[in-house]
């Protein structure tokens, strides 16, 4: 089943949100079709927050048809409602179309929403979901058209989107929503600093007077540091280079790769600067070379400190570099 699997929900929650305020600050009499728009928005947003991934943002017209307070008694009579109106939604936007990017571009946003469907095959039911459409949509597949005629071989850039946004283990979760600021900010610093006076103060003691147990406890407390700092380097990393690869135990082993990033809320600082969480999610593309998975990973050897995307079946080869904020990257090899 081919359906969201493509979309950025960076992108996605951004769109909708935007056109769910202009549709509730314009009053239109068309109210049925931002109706089912709005419960496949609302259905679709839960799922993003309990941390579904891209791909199983596809619902069923009756479970829409419930959500938006249109129930509907079987199956075929909801998917009736909803291809009627979703009719009328994308007619809705298409009238009033110069508001609608006006409003958009206002806020940075480059794409419209519309209900889109699944094949249904096999007696499968069809699936209802929510997909984009880029506003310069034409102007892109001219440039696209024109930069093809020249390009014998295949791209080497490459275009990551964020694919899931997963959630933690409730345990976790203290360390991510920890917002840096206040005491937190300067325990953030003085961490290391207490950790690096101990260990000092350790060898001092080992270096005067070295005995059986200056040396135990001296291996018993490195021991304890060397755990908290590996434990939380991937947190320290994330906030000081505002990504990072997110430590296996804290995924589970059910997620490939998937990256810690520090993002910035509305609250802000004494300083004037953003107060920022850190979020787990899971940036993916598909390698221009051979259309297979590519993931984020550590870079090594030539690649070192970097984040780089690597090719699910061309490692060494299909090797690119990864920007979280243009969410773009080229062939490094
Ligand atoms: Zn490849």
């Amino acid at each position: 089943m081919i359906a969201n699997d493509q979309v950025d929900l960076d992108e996605l929650v951004k769109t909708c949100k935007r056109i769910e305020k202009y549709f509730v600050q314009t009053s239109n009499t068309e109210r049925k079709p931002v109706e089912i728009y709005l419960a496949l928005l609302n259905k679709t947003i839960v799922y993003i927050e309990a941390g579904h991934s891209s791909c199983d943002l596809v619902f069923d017209a009756k479970d829409i048809c419930d959500e938006s307070f249109n129930p509907k008694e079987d199956y075929a009579a909801a998917k009736d409602f909803i291809t009627r109106h979703r009719k009328g939604f994308d007619k809705l936007i298409k009238d009033n179309l110069e508001e609608v990017t006006h409003v958009c571009s206002l806020e940075g946003v480059k794409y419209l929403p519309t209900i889109k469907n699944t094949e249904s095959q096999g007696g499968h039911k069809a699936l209802f979901y929510i997909g984009l459409l880029p506003i310069l949509d034409k102007i892109n597949h001219q440039i696209e058209l024109k930069t093809n005629e020249f390009a014998s071989e295949p791209s080497t850039l490459i275009e990551y989107v964020v694919a899931q946004l997963p959630k933690t283990e409730t345990w976790a979760k203290f360390l991510l929503n920890f917002k840096v600021s206040g005491w937190k900010l300067y325990s953030y610093v003085t961490l290391p600093i207490i950790a690096l006076v101990c260990c000092y103060l350790l060898l001092l003691w080992n270096y005067f007077a070295v005995s059986t147990a200056s040396l135990i406890y001296s291996i018993i407390i490195m021991s304890v540091f060397y755990m908290f700092y590996a434990l939380l380097k991937p947190f320290y990393e994330a906030m000081n280079n505002r990504i990072a690869i997110a430590p296996n135990w804290l995924i589970g082993i059910k997620v490939n790769s998937a990256q810690i990033r520090s993002i910035r809320t509305e609250e802000k600082r004494a300083s004037g600067k953003p107060i920022r969480v850190l979020q787990l999610v899971i940036y993916q593309a598909t390698c221009p070379i051979c259309g297979n998975e590519v993931s984020i990973e550590h870079g090594k050897h030539a690649y070192k400190g970097r984040l780089i995307g690597l090719c699910d079946e061309s490692p060494r080869e299909h090797v690119f570099s990864f920007d979280h904020v243009t969410k773009k990257g080229k062939l490094l090899r």
